[in-house]
């Protein structure tokens, strides 16, 4: 019989599972915090549970967390990571080393994407499948394994897959992530990022969690977001914006917009102005992106003079720009590049 992989069990779940070895239950808050927090998976070295509990853990169960197949680093210090999954899919985690003292890390939330934004190589995947809770932490857990406690400050799930279509197994991470005893990062140090799932966003305002939100928005303009992310349609622009003024009213945070500049395309002062005119009530940041090229996609990356130049006229009317500069470009780190790569070779090879 194969073991049970404990991986992504929730506090609870674990509290359960020694009620049903007829144990305390809070042997069960014991072993996530040796798993999580402590990051011991040798059932022999739990030595505060008896002898015979971790024997029997040990035959039935054990705590295996993901390998990576593929990992490359940045000339700027990037990396990224591919990780193989039991049933041979293949998903992305990014490091991405920024000023003194913070590391983000960039997290999948599913395997492909079904949304199909005309410019992300994840969405040309299709939809493949959710991650379970356990695929979710296991990348964090990877590379704390790798490189030790202060591996990563900050958390965003905008790798592969929508978040927001993942809620449940994603909100239970979260609670993994943030426990006291799990990982222990701050929930406010979480950001989850969605192409804008309206009924979703409302769930999470309701939730009153202290994770953050971001928006990948790319166009102001509801014809031109439908071109380019055909979940506008079900959800526009103007359903968006009063779901995000609901959205910060109730948690008090600003919402953070990603808006990717294509070159010719969403760069004109007529979308500076409908970009100003859509945020206006809610309070946020906007994060300006060049387009990073995905091979065999029509869209540009525009000039670094073309990008100031949108941020400068868009200032005055928002009220926080930042430009990010493109991080990782020698190794293809934006989302889903190397997965959709290693598919083709297997397909390839296949
Ligand atoms: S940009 Fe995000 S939502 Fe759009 S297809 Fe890619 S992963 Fe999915």
């Amino acid at each position: 019989m194969p073991k049970t992989n404990l991986l992504g069990f929730t506090a609870a779940q674990l509290e359960g599972l020694m009620l049903s070895l007829g144990e305390r239950a809070f042997h069960g808050r014991q072993l996530f915090k040796w798993f999580y927090k402590l990051r011991q998976y040798d059932f022999s070295r739990i030595t505060d549970l008896s002898r015979d509990l971790r024997t029997r853990l040990a035959e039935g169960y054990d705590f295996r967390g993901l390998t990576s197949e593929h990992t490359m680093l940045s000339q700027d210090g990037t990396r990224k990571f591919l990780f193989r999954l039991d049933d041979g899919l293949a998903i992305e985690s990014v490091l991405i080393p920024e000023e003194v003292g913070r590391k983000t890390v960039c997290i999948s939330s599913q395997v492909g994407c079904p949304l199909g934004c005309a410019f992300c190589a994840t969405g040309k995947m299709g939809g493949g499948r959710n991650l379970t809770v356990g695929e979710i932490v296991g990348q964090l857990i990877f590379l704390r394994d790798q490189y030790g406690e202060d591996a990563f400050t900050n958390i965003v799930l905008m790798g592969m897959g929508e978040p927001l279509l993942n809620f449940d197994n994603v909100i239970e991470a979260v609670k993994i992530i943030s426990a006291g005893d799990g990982l222990s990062v701050a929930a406010k140090k979480v950001t989850i990022s969605t192409a804008g799932i309206i009924p979703v966003i409302r769930r999470l305002a309701d939730m009153k969690l202290k994770v953050r939100l971001a928006v990948s928005l790319n166009a102001a303009l509801q014809e031109k977001r439908l071109r380019i992310m055909p979940l506008a349609k079900k959800y526009p622009l103007g359903q968006l914006a009063e779901v995000l003024k609901y959205y910060t009213d109730v948690t008090r945070f600003r919402v953070t917009f990603e808006y990717i500049l294509f070159a010719g395309f969403n760069d004109t002062m007529d979308d500076v102005m409908a970009l100003s005119h859509l945020i206006r009530g809610i309070p946020c940041k906007i994060n300006l992106l060049a387009y990073n090229p995905v091979e065999g996609l029509e869209f540009e990356r525009p000039s670094e003079e073309a990008v100031d130049w949108f941020a400068k006229q868009l200032y005055p009317r928002a009220p926080a720009v930042t430009v990010r500069r493109s991080r990782g470009t020698d190794i293809d780190a934006a989302c889903g590049q190397l997965a959709a790569k290693q598919r083709k070779r297997r397909q390839k090879d296949a």
